[in-house]
């Protein structure tokens, strides 16, 4: 898979180097590219904001720059790539979605900032015929200064449904928001005791159909304390 993110703070991205998401590079399970969105400006300042139109406060990132970046990185995709554009307004980001990008062979990050990019930048590439798909999504219903920590969190949830990323493809069966769409169960490792709490009985009792029962009664009864909503 191939990824490009576009931010005027390609640092933000370091982190992508490191653990599984790191070891998928080096594996070439997974391409991350990131360009920095001022080498698309052609004044002495890198501009990239101006404000806005009907007034109000802040400044809005320019079409213009966007689209340069945009344009070149599409002419360069080997196949139609999807288009994803972080924004408190979008569509909540969820773990199907996190499986749908995941299937993904091109996907373009472009991480707005200040009170976000020039709403036509959208309209345009969602008429495109080179661009499978503009998808704007949000990470929760709060609000970042940029869409730089939305996007890391998007490429980790997906990159590790990659075949090959995470060692044991038994683990992403089991999690939150899986197959049956429960929360997990709780875990536990050694020691037994530890400052006087002990593990659960049956975890130790090497009954697997017994841990297996217990394991699904914790998952539903921890699903309707806290999260009544995804039963
Ligand atoms: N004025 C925008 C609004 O009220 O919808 C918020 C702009 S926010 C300060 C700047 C950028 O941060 C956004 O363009 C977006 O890229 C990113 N951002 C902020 N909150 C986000 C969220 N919950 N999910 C995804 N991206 C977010």
């Amino acid at each position: 898979m191939r990824i490009d993110v576009v931010t005027i703070f390609p640092d933000y991205f370091a982190p992508l180097t490191l653990s599984l998401i790191g070891k998928a590079q080096d594996k070439s399970l997974l391409d991350v590219a990131v360009h920095d969105l001022r080498d698309y400006t052609h004044d002495v300042h890198r501009t990239v904001d101006d404000s806005p139109y009907g007034g109000g406060a802040g400044m809005v990132m320019k079409a213009e720059p966007w689209a340069e970046a945009l344009d070149e990185i599409i002419a360069q995709s080997n196949a139609k790539p999807t288009l994803v554009i972080p924004t408190p307004a979008g569509e909540l980001f969820t773990q199907s979605r996190a499986e749908s990008l995941a299937q993904t062979p091109n996907l373009i990050f472009a991480c707005g900032r200040y009170e976000g990019i020039d709403a036509r930048v959208v309209e345009h590439y969602r008429g495109r015929k080179d661009v499978a798909e503009v998808l704007e999504i949000s990470l929760g219903d709060y609000v970042l200064n940029g869409g730089e920590v939305a996007v890391l969190a998007m490429i980790e949830s997906l990159a590790r449904l990659i075949p090959g990323v995470v060692g044991n493809p038994q683990s992403l069966v089991e999690e939150s928001h899986g197959l049956d769409g429960l929360l997990e169960y709780p875990v536990y490792t050694k020691p037994p005791l530890w400052r006087a709490l002990a593990v659960p009985e049956v975890l130790v009792s090497g009954n697997h159909a017994r841990i297996a029962t217990w394991r699904a009664e914790q998952s539903r009864l921890i699903t309707e304390q806290r999260r009544p909503d995804l039963l």
